[in-house]
């Protein structure tokens, strides 16, 4: 479904993607997991293409100057070359990091922006069921974005990117900053909706435990490069990636 090979990012002289190649197959939940830094968020970017709006606006700014090498595949066509919102349109929806909705428009209002890619009718039960699998925003959605908490908030950024009709979908760490039940609620919604929407989803996190029960697959990430790959069962039987990186403790 999208096959992601030798994806190379530079900041300036900084290599922020050394040469990274991700898959995530129809209807599987991938996991990318990897420390503060290791090219988490870079990787969302590249695969999304906000890359290149990133880059855009640095050659406008005068800034630095991005370099991104590589290929992505997505339902077998070259994605590469397209606008994320040509990707948008097939399908490819980043829910960013840290959540970023707007702060001054209502539940509603943030989930109708994203939506604006739907059609009337596939904007009306996409909202129902967002409704439906977080039912704590339907009992606010006239409260503005900005007074929300962290964990509504995260699910508002997931209501969001479901409306904009996803069949892949990119979770940037979504559980950054959230308290140990609201992360069980999140990564249970996330598994229903992969269930239910029957979409992919790749889903990065700096600790991989929380989101390790319902990973089909997973990368981990080490200073901008793939060091290990494999399903859950061979991840979890992996004596180094247990301790260094699902807190088991030999
Ligand atoms: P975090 O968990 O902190 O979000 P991450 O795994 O998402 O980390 P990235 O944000 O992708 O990591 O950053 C990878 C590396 O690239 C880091 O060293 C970061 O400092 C650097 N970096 C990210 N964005 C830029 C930028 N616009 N310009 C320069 N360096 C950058």
């Amino acid at each position: 479904m999208l096959e992601a090979t030798g994806l190379m990012v530079f900041y300036e002289n900084m290599l922020a993607l050394n040469n990274v190649s991700i898959k995530c197959e129809d209807k599987q939940i991938v996991g990318v997991f990897g420390a503060n830094s290791a090219g988490k968020s870079t990787l969302m970017y590249t695969l999304s293409g906000i890359m290149e709006d990133i880059q855009k606006k640095e050659n406008m700014a005068g800034g630095e100057r991005i370099t991104v090498l590589g290929e992505i595949h997505y339902l077998g066509q070259d994605i590469m070359g397209l606008k994320p919102s040509k990707r948008a349109r097939r399908g490819v929806i980043l829910c960013p990091e840290r959540r970023r909705i707007f702060p001054e428009s209502s539940v509603l209002e943030n989930l109708r922006i994203g939506g604006y890619l739907a059609s009337p009718s596939q904007a009306k039960e996409s909202l129902a069921y967002v409704f439906r699998i977080f039912p704590a925003l339907k009992k606010i959605k006239k409260r503005e974005g900005g007074f929300l908490s962290g964990g509504e908030q995260q699910m508002l950024a997931i209501g969001r990117a479901l409306m904009a009709q996803p069949s892949l979908l990119l979770l940037d760490e979504p559980l950054l900053g959230l308290s140990p039940l609201i992360q069980v609620l999140l990564v249970r919604s996330i598994k229903e909706i992969r269930d239910e929407r029957r979409i992919s989803i790749i889903v990065t996190e700096q600790y991989a435990r929380p989101v390790l029960p319902i990973v089909d697959y997973a990368f981990i990430l080490e200073n901008g490069a793939a060091v290990l790959e494999g399903t859950r069962e061979e991840l979890l039987h992996n004596p180094d990636v247990r301790s260094a990186y699902f807190g088991v403790e030999e």
